[in-house]
C-alpha cells in the first residue's frame, strides 16, 4: 500500500482527524459495512508524479463520532 509523501494533518474532505491514508492509481473496492475499525473513508482525487491518483482517508468509529452530528438527533413524535 502506498502512502503520500506529504500527508496532511486532517482529512481535506471532511476536515476531521484520520487514522491512515493510502494512495491508489487503479480500481479498488471499499466495503465498510462489517468493518470494526473504520467507520468512514473519504476520497480525494490528486496527482502524484504527474499521475492521477486517489487518496483514501480512513476514519475510525471514534474519530467520526467525535465530529458531532447534531442534525441526526431529532426523534419523531414526543
Ligand atoms: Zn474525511
Amino acid at each position: 500500500m502506498e502512502v503520500p509523501d506529504d500527508p496532511p494533518v486532517e482529512c481535506p474532505v471532511c476536515e476531521t482527524a484520520y487514522d491512515s491514508v493510502s494512495v491508489h492509481d487503479e480500481g479498488v473496492m471499499v466495503n465498510l459495512l462489517d468493518n470494526d475499525r473504520y467507520r468512514r473513508v473519504c476520497f480525494e482525487p490528486t496527482t502524484r508524479r504527474d499521475r492521477s491518483v486517489m487518496r483514501f482517508y480512513h476514519h475510525t468509529h471514534e474519530q467520526t463520532d467525535s465530529a458531532g452530528d447534531a442534525t441526526a438527533d431529532s426523534e419523531p413524535g414526543g
